[in-house]
């Protein structure tokens, strides 16, 4: 990687799948990893403390560039010196551009050649993002890997609207890679193309070729399309990123989508999926998904994954669990989020054990 104080380095390659050490200044990251979402500089419902211990052991997490720049705003982060200090989290951070958010959340005044002219999902204020403005804000947050500003279309849009956010992710992209970034920080790519292979292969060439990115991220997916088109799209390029940079599949999915792109050759994931499906009541288990609301649970003294090592399996019944959904008690979404965290964890772990050629331990 160009950024110093950045290396990758792949320990295990099996068919197109890899596993890798990637070196941060916060601390290693073993691939293939899971991020948990901090949108608010929080990832809901837990401590850094219970995001760092094992089996759950977060090496990194992502930070919503979007989100905190409206609320509470750059110059109370700047304050703190940056997202680290500001949420007291020692490890490493990846912020997204803020380009999803803007496209998906906001109230869209204007997308031109330079930027985007939004309104606030929160206060209806005004505010401009262009790419030299997200790196800006990547740099307050001092996050360790910033993205670029790209241009995420709707899973529903047709070609010509596919090629235009191509081209202007293009276009911001080597506004991205120009801008100035603070020491420390390395910069994904992001390529688009929605779900067509040979538009997602000329977007990659022209990404790969502005040349200078740290790690490559494929956007974009998991958007509404059919989940066999996104399965046969990823065995065909996953692998055709560049070999020794980190490649990273942007808000996707489940334990199995994450367990498919693995194999097709990706390195990093992240996705809102197990945080927010904890708070609504939907559990992974080794035994399949638990809706924990379900009467069969009642008086079920069983823990939730008898397979699973962390504290809420380890403490408490399914029956327990589903009077604290039911009752609507915080410390529900607690419980629950740290088992569905820990459960992506050990899905990870068990992927990295079986590539390294180790026995997979809890
Ligand atoms: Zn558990």
């Amino acid at each position: 990687m160009n950024t110093p104080g950045f290396s990758f380095r792949i320990t295990a390659r099996r068919a197109r799948a890899r596993a890798g050490v990637l070196a941060t200044p916060h601390g290693d990251i073993l691939t293939p990893a899971f991020m948990p979402v901090g949108t608010q500089g929080t990832v809901k419902a837990m401590t850094t403390g219970e995001l760092e211990a094992p089996p759950l052991d977060a090496r990194i997490i992502l930070g919503n560039t979007y989100h905190l720049y409206l609320r509470p705003g750059l110059e109370v982060i700047a304050a703190h010196g940056g997202l680290h200090r500001f949420a007291g989290w020692s490890r490493a951070i990846l912020t997204d551009s803020g380009g999803y958010q803007v496209f998906s959340l906001a109230t869209l005044n204007k997308i031109d050649r330079d930027g985007v002219t939004f309104r606030s999902h929160i206060d209806g204020s005004e505010h401009r993002l262009t790419p030299e403005r997200s790196m800006e804000i990547q740099g307050v947050l001092g996050s360790d890997i910033a993205m670029a500003f790209d241009q995420c279309p709707p899973g529903e849009c047709g070609p010509g609207d596919h090629e235009e956010a191509m081209e202007r992710t293009t276009r911001w992209a080597e506004r991205c890679l120009a801008a100035r970034r603070p020491a420390g920080q390395a910069l994904f790519g992001i390529v688009q193309g929605g779900p067509d292979a040979a538009r997602r292969r000329a977007h990659m060439a022209e990404i790969v070729g502005l040349g200078d990115f740290d790690g490559y991220a494929l956007g974009g997916f998991s958007v509404g399309e059919p989940l066999t088109v996104m399965y046969e799209l990823l065995d065909e390029i996953a692998s055709e990123l560049p070999e020794e940079r980190p490649r990273y599949l942007m808000g996707v999915g489940t334990p199995a989508d994450l367990i498919h792109a693995a194999r097709a050759g990706i390195d990093l994931f992240d996705c809102v999926m197990p945080t927010r499906h904890a708070r609504n009541g939907q559990l992974f288990t080794s035994q399949g998904t638990v809706v924990i609301s379900h009467a069969r649970h009642r008086s079920d003294t069983s823990p939730l994954d008898p397979e699973c090592p962390c504290e809420t399996c380890r403490t408490v019944s399914r029956a327990y669990l589903r009077h604290l959904f039911t009752a609507r008690e915080i410390l529900y979404s607690r419980l629950a989020t740290l088992h569905n965290l820990t459960f992506y964890a050990r899905t990870m772990a068990g992927l990295r054990a079986e590539l390294n050629g180790i026995e997979a331990r809890p």
